[in-house]
C-alpha cells in the first residue's frame, strides 16, 4: 500500500485524526474554532506557552490543494492568536509551520494510511524573555538560535497537566473576548467554561452601547467642526 497521500474522499479521510470527530479532551482545548477551522492546543509540549495548531477542518493534505477561503480563514485564526498572545504573554513573534506529512507514526511506526495527511498549521509563540506563568517558568532557550524541536537536539520538551492546559485555553479564551476577536460562536465545539460563557454575553451586550458612545462621540466632534468652521467663515465676512 502506498504511503503517498491521495486526493481528498470518504475513503482516505476516516482514519486521519484531525478528521474524526471532536471528543471531550479535545474540547477542552480547543481555544476557537470558526466554519473552516480550529485552533487547538498542543499538549505534548508547552515549553512555549501558548503552543496551538490551526487545523482547517476540509481534508486536505497541500497547500495547493487549499481554496483561497480557507487559505484566508487559517490566517486569520493566526492573526487572532498573535494579538491574544501578545498581550497574554508577552510574545515576540511567532514561528508559523506547516504540516501533515508524516511517514512514521508518533510511536515510529510506519504509517500507510492516510491519518497524518491532513494538513495543519504550529504556531510556535517566541519569547525574549522568561514566562511566569500558571506558576511555572517557561524560558525560550532557542530564542534567536535556529529552532529545532527534535528531541534528540537537547530540547526538553514542557508537559503540563490537563487542568494546567483547560485554564490556559480559559485565559487566552477571555484575552480574545476582551479584544472582541472572538465571539459565541467561535466556541462551538470547544465546550467553554460558564465563565467564558458569561464574559462573551457580556461584552456582546457592551457591544452596542460602545458603538453608541463612539457614535455619539464622532457626531459631537462634528458638530463642533461644522461650529467652528461657521464662526471663521462669519469672521472673514466682517
Ligand atoms: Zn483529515
Amino acid at each position: 500500500m502506498s504511503i503517498i497521500p491521495k486526493p481528498t474522499g470518504d475513503i482516505y479521510t476516516r482514519n486521519c485524526i484531525s478528521c474524526k470527530p471532536i471528543d471531550q479532551e479535545e474540547a477542552e482545548r480547543t481555544i476557537f474554532t470558526t466554519p473552516r477551522s480550529r485552533v487547538v492546543l498542543r499538549t505534548d509540549d508547552q515549553s512555549w506557552p501558548g503552543r496551538c495548531i490551526v487545523v482547517p477542518r476540509k481534508h486536505t493534505n497541500s497547500f495547493k490543494q487549499m481554496s483561497k477561503e480557507d487559505r484566508d480563514d487559517v490566517y486569520q485564526c493566526r492573526e487572532k492568536i498573535s494579538l491574544a498572545y501578545t498581550n497574554l504573554f508577552g510574545m515576540i513573534r511567532d514561528n508559523w509551520l506547516e504540516l501533515g506529512n508524516l511517514t512514521v507514526d508518533h510511536e515510529g511506526n510506519k504509517t500507510t494510511d492516510e491519518k497524518y495527511f491532513h494538513i495543519h498549521y504550529h504556531i510556535i509563540p517566541r519569547y525574549n524573555k522568561p514566562v511566569e506563568y500558571l506558576g511555572l517558568t517557561f524560558n525560550d532557550t532557542q530564542f534567536a538560535k535556529a529552532l529545532n524541536i527534535d528531541p534528540a537536539s537537547g530540547h526538553k520538551k514542557v508537559v503540563i497537566t490537563r487542568e494546567q492546559i483547560i485554564q490556559m485555553r480559559d485565559e487566552i479564551q477571555e484575552e480574545l473576548i476582551k479584544q472582541g476577536l472572538i465571539s459565541e460562536e467561535n466556541l462551538r465545539d470547544t465546550r467553554p467554561s460558564q465563565k467564558i460563557i458569561d464574559l462573551c454575553k457580556r461584552r456582546q451586550k457592551e457591544q452596542p452601547q460602545s458603538h453608541f458612545w463612539l457614535l455619539t462621540g464622532v457626531a459631537g466632534v462634528v458638530v463642533a467642526a461644522l461650529g467652528v468652521l461657521t464662526l471663521t467663515r462669519m469672521r472673514s465676512h466682517l
